[in-house]
């Protein structure tokens, strides 16, 4: 597997390309963002933690029949991933009240949802990631119809599993944020699964171990990725 030429920058991670042109080497990076970049800072070792939890997270749903992206780790920040065209929407789930849905609709931090709510938001930092429905999707072609129901499909099923993955290891999975991407064998999960897109409480104290300590400066950033990244690999 030869490392080729850099494909793509972001935010908290960057794009290589290699040899094979089906395959791409994603690398995890410090740097933290938040409020649409509008804050901007760096936790120490996040990218290593985050890979390594990422990794744990795509096998396991590998495992467990949710085709994705991830094809093997490569080193302590960078994982080898299947070459996908990415939907332009971020897919998020909520099981329990938490970030915008406080500050969009006054809900109460922490309460419980009576079922489950999924939300597509336009994945474009010019635009604030603004929230959209189905039609929006379909009707700006940014998915086919088609595409919208595997994607609802495969992230009902993702938070079923993740749900009973995180409450195993005594953390409640209060919501986070999918992206998709189109192979040459249709829609598959694809990005990352870490303590960066997903709100994660321990279960029983509500302590916060997820970018919510970055966000609100809830300080001992660092150790809440290592207390799941602890918890994930068993170590
Ligand atoms: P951002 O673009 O929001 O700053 P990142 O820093 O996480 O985000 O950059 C990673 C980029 O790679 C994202 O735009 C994401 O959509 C994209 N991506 C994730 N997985 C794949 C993949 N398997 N193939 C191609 N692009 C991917
Ligand atoms: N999220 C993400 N990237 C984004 C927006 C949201 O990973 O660009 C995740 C976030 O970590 C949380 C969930 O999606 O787990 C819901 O985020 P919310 O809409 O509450 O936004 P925020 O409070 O982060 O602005």
């Amino acid at each position: 597997m030869e490392k080729k030429e850099k494909l793509y920058e972001g935010k908290a991670k960057i794009l290589y390309a290699t040899d094979n042109p089906e395959l791409v080497i994603q690398y995890f990076k410090d740097d933290a963002t938040a409020f649409n970049a509008k804050k901007k800072g760096s936790v120490d070792q996040k990218g290593v933690m985050n890979n390594s939890i990422s990794a744990k997270i795509f096998e396991f749903l590998g495992a467990n029949g949710v085709p994705n992206h991830f094809v093997r780790l490569l080193s302590d920040r960078e994982m080898l991933v299947r070459k996908v065209q990415i939907v332009p929407v971020e897919v998020i789930v909520r099981n329990r009240v938490a970030g915008s849905l406080c500050r969009n609709y006054g809900a109460v931090e922490g309460q419980v949802l009576t079922r489950p709510i999924f939300e597509f938001c336009y994945k474009n930092d010019a635009y604030n990631d603004p929230l959209m429905n189905d039609d929006h999707v379909v009707a700006l072609a940014l998915a086919t119809e088609d595409e919208v129901k595997t994607i609802r499909r495969m992230t009902m099923q993702v938070n079923d599993l993740m749900k009973k993955f995180f409450l195993a290891l005594k953390i409640e999975l209060i919501d986070f944020k999918l992206e998709f991407g189109r192979c040459k064998d249709g829609i598959i999960l694809a990005d990352e699964i870490s303590p960066d897109t997903c709100r994660l409480w321990e279960q029983g104290t509500g302590v916060r171990l997820d970018k919510d300590r970055f966000r609100n400066d809830l300080g001992n950033i660092k150790e809440g990725y290592q207390e799941v990244l602890k918890r994930v690999t068993g170590q």
